[in-house]
């Protein structure tokens, strides 16, 4: 059912006990718009605990308490609310059959499949981040340093640093309210901006794959399992072939095991989400991402063939 931000509100304040969730493979969405509303709910007094059934990155350690991040390791997690935010149930790993309690949904995913008890979908939004700053105010909670930072950091990595599309004037003032808050720019993006020498040399190796397709309308980073296994994160790879003069769609494959590919796309102009959804993934018209399960070669055949119909 969808509710509207009022009666999302309503449905926080109402619960004593909340697990607080987000998708697997976080990324400063995901972590800093859970971590933001499981420290508002703290301070309401609430019981509330932060399950992501992945690996948090390194990258993301200096967001306040993201210590508070747990495995669902438990047998079951008892409470009145499941909150499951930038998400749908399906990319919530274990938590899903661990915690049976009732599901309010906050998301901005155009691709959101709805299977909640309670949604607040607001695909207008550039983050679920923002959606968590206007939940601040319904719930009267005055965020402190520690949520803006975690707010703000949903904010800007979601719009590329505020460079997106879907930077908003909404975005703006958002992310400007939590630099008075106390959020510090410069030390989000200098921890995420940050890369080991091995990483760099990782993408410059990476960066030997990039091809064009649709007389330079498509650009792609191939990487086989074989090279899959010699690098570490390919975080921020695609940003380098989306930049690349008259590409429209760029796209990151990647074995990461044999036999099974996962896939980004980002998009100038055409709808991505849509070509993430014909192999079961989603996200939104500029950025959205999929997994095939095929081996390198056929998979980057099947990917190209489905944006050769949109383009
Ligand atoms: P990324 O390329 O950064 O992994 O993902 C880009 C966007 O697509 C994100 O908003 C993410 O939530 C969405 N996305 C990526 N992979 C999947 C997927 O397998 N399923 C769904 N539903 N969304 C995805
Ligand atoms: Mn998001």
């Amino acid at each position: 059912m969808k509710i509207s931000l009022k009666e999302t509100a309503a449905k926080l304040l109402s619960a004593d006990s909340l697990v607080i969730t987000s998708h697997v493979n976080p990324d400063g969405d995901a972590l800093g718009s859970s971590l933001a509303l499981y420290q508002m709910m703290i301070r309401l007094g609430k019981r509330a605990e932060l399950l992501i059934d992945d690996d948090i990155p390194e990258a993301f350690s200096f967001l306040p308490d993201i210590a508070a991040i747990k495995k669902p390791e438990a047998e079951s997690y008892d409470a009145d609310l499941l909150v499951m935010l930038d998400v749908s149930r399906d990319r919530i790993g274990r938590v899903a059959e661990k915690c049976r309690a009732p599901i309010l949904n906050i998301d901005h995913h155009i691709t959101n499949d709805g299977e909640a008890d309670f949604l607040y979908l607001d695909a207008g939004r550039a983050a679920t981040a923002e959606i968590v700053y206007q939940l601040a105010r319904e719930l009267a909670v005055e965020p402190d340093e520690a949520v803006a930072m975690c707010i703000y950091t949903g904010i800007s990595t979601d719009t590329g640093n505020f460079k997106f599309s879907n930077t908003t004037p909404f975005t703006m003032r958002a992310a400007a309210d939590m630099l008075e808050a106390g959020a510090k720019a410069h030390i989000v993006s200098e921890a995420l901006e940050q890369r080991s020498y091995q990483e760099v040399m990782d993408k410059a190796k990476a960066m030997q794959t990039i091809e064009l397709a649709f007389d330079g309308r498509v650009a792609g980073i191939y990487i086989d399992n074989a090279l899959y296994e010699t690098i570490g994160s390919t975080e921020g790879f695609i940003d380098t072939v989306r930049i690349i003069a008259g590409v429209d769609a760029a796209v990151l494959v990647k074995e990461v095991e044999a036999g099974r590919c996962r896939i980004s796309m980002r998009s100038k102009g055409m709808d991505v989400s849509r070509i993430a959804a014909a192999f079961q993934g989603g996200g939104h018209i500029r950025a959205a991402g999929c997994s095939i399960e095929k081996p390198l070669a056929e998979a980057k055949e099947m990917l190209l063939q489905e944006i050769g119909k949109a383009l």
